[in-house]
């Protein structure tokens, strides 16, 4: 199990991490997800041993670390850049960590053979790094530092280099190979469907403070604020700007800017007795994925909110729709071709079961919350 323990790196008065605490469990692939600038790689120098914490501790399977020099850690890494001897062959590139480990020949050629065919290198075993395109370069790099069986396999942007149809497809790859080799896998991404589709669990950072560690379906479905909402989604969550309304102690929602025909919501359970007094001095937005809302041409039970159709684009077999609710802009998925118009009125079903709420940046309650309440069945 890899430990980290209240870990903070400072570089003068920046703090690149802050007082990060993380368990990873053996065989756990862990994906640290964040735009850059983050402290995203930083994390994974502590790992390695690169990089020395300026507090806290680093333990793999109870062992303090801190003092280890990397190449005494039993990990490997990869990064964007990594550099290849570049008078080697791709073949000699690959085997380097098994000959230094003075395995025999027969066995590092059928190391060799089985990794490179995973990556789609084969062909290009015989050739200089000098040859070779970016993609071809990084998957070799890869290649090299998965080659041999480590503890934990540290990863900082492994397959961004690639283009998008063999990104898709390496991470099939990887994640195959990494369950094969049951082995800690730390993998660095600012792609949050290489993040998703890769990770047992993800560690959502932000200016090097954690902002959410979880399975990618607790930080898809229950966010815990509105910087992971934002950041994890294609296209990302709308946030609508609301306050609290409690007329005859009957509390509902308001959409900001939307005075002269207030466009008013309802509160679901776990909101309403999640917010206190205080929650109506705090700023309420409440957020909504575009696959979780739809739209009516006319009001229906359930389609109650209107909303102007504001622009439409088209995937091809569905459309995205940008509709205004007052001031703000809020995208929803819909059929294509339903022939909207720009300034149509559409009617929306934004609900208790369909919208995230968040007071002061923190979620209040998702949709899963009122799904699950007996009183939303
Ligand atoms: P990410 O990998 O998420 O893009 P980094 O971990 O590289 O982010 O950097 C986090 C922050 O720490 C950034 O603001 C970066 O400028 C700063 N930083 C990283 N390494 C150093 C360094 N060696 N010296 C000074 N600042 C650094």
């Amino acid at each position: 199990m890899l430990e980290l323990r209240s870990v903070t790196k400072t570089y003068g008065s920046k703090t690149a991490v802050r007082n990060l605490n993380l368990e990873c469990r053996p065989g756990e692939f862990v994906v640290i997800f964040g735009p850059a600038g983050a402290g995203k790689s930083t994390t994974l120098n502590l790992i390695a041993g690169i990089t020395e914490p300026t507090q806290g501790e680093i333990y793999f399977n109870g062992n303090l670390l801190n003092r280890v020099p990397p190449e005494h850690r039993n990990m490997t890494m990869v990064f964007e850049n990594y550099a290849l001897y570049s008078h080697l062959s791709v073949f000699e590139n690959l085997a380097f960590p098994l000959r230094a480990r003075r395995m025999p020949q027969a066995e590092i050629k059928r190391s060799v053979q089985e990794i490179a065919a995973i990556l789609q290198i084969e062909p290009f075993l015989q050739r200089r790094p000098g040859f070779l395109s970016g993609g071809q370069r990084q998957r070799v790099a890869l290649g090299r530092a998965l080659i041999r069986d480590a503890d934990v396999y540290l990863l900082d942007e492994p397959i961004s280099h690639l283009d998008a149809k063999l990104r898709h497809r390496m991470r099939g790859e990887l994640k195959a190979l990494c369950q094969r080799k049951q082995a800690t896998v730390i993998h660095v991404t600012h792609d949050y469907r290489e993040a998703m589709s890769l990770s047992h669990r993800m560690l959502v950072i932000n200016q090097g403070n954690l902002m959410q560690f979880g399975t990618p379906d607790e930080i898809y479905h229950t966010p815990a604020n509105e910087f992971v909402a934002s950041f994890v989604g294609e296209p990302p969550m709308s946030f609508l700007d609301v306050h609290l309304l409690n007329a005859a102690g009957f509390p509902r929602l308001v959409v900001s800017g939307t005075d002269a025909q207030p466009v008013k919501l309802d509160l679901g359970e776990k909101a309403a007795s999640t917010m206190t007094k205080s929650a109506s001095v705090g700023t309420l937005r409440l957020g909504v994925r575009a696959s979780d809302i739809s739209l009516n041409m006319t009001l229906s039970e359930t389609h109650t909110t209107p909303a102007e159709v504001y622009v439409v684009e088209t995937l091809g077999h569905r459309d995205i729709v940008t509709v205004k609710i007052g001031k703000d802009l809020v995208k929803v998925i819909a059929p294509s071709g339903i022939g909207l118009d720009v300034r149509d009125t559409v009617w929306l079903n934004i609900s208790p079961r369909t919208y995230h709420l968040f007071h002061d940046e923190q979620a209040v309650s998702h949709p899963v919350d009122e799904i699950r309440s007996p009183q939303g069945v």
